[in-house]
């Protein structure tokens, strides 16, 4: 049984994110999409809006689990007995923190590879950064984000 876990902020999730798990699934047999609670980023939704506005995009597909978690990302990935941790490359810029972070985790626990897909070509200049941005000056990101997304973004910035 190969899992992968899938981990990220997902703030929101974008249709970028969507490619990865749907290919993700088609890889492995279980991926587990982690929604880390983020020390480092200031994130626009609580983890729960997160894990919600996912689960929803998502839909009934029994293989992916959703679940947000906290503290370092490969000992909940050992927790949970993933062997792949699966991230999305978009361009150059990705490289040299994913780098770091693949040979990292590498070290603390050399049993969990990192496995990068590259993003589809319609989606690689999809961030969630970029469309909070567009959202925040009310510009249009349905063609980035799943219907549900895009309200939950203008219900945000309405407030
Ligand atoms: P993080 O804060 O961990 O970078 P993100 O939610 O920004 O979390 O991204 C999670 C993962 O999804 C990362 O591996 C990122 O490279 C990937 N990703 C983000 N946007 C896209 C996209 N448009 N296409 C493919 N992968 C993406």
């Amino acid at each position: 049984m190969r899992v992968a876990l899938y981990p990220g902020s997902f703030d929101p999730v974008t249709n970028g994110h969507l490619n990865i798990v749907e290919r993700g699934v088609a890889a492995f047999d279980r991926v587990i999409v982690g929604v880390a609670h983020n020390v480092r980023k200031q994130p626009l939704f609580t983890p729960e809006e997160r894990v919600d506005m996912l689960r929803q995009a998502i839909g009934d597909e029994p293989r992916v689990e959703v679940v947000a978690f906290r503290g370092l990302l490969i000992d909940y990935a050992v927790k949970r007995q993933a062997t792949v941790i699966l991230r999305g490359l978009r361009a150059v810029s990705d490289f040299e923190y994913e780098f770091q972070m693949a040979h990292m985790n590498r070290r603390l626990a050399p049993e969990v590879d990192t496995v990068f897909m590259m993003t589809g070509e319609e989606h690689f200049y999809v961030s969630s950064n970029l469309v909070r941005e567009v959202a925040r000056f009310g510009g249009d990101v349905s063609a980035f984000v799943p219907s549900h997304v895009k309200t939950m973004l203008q219900g945000k910035f309405k407030s």
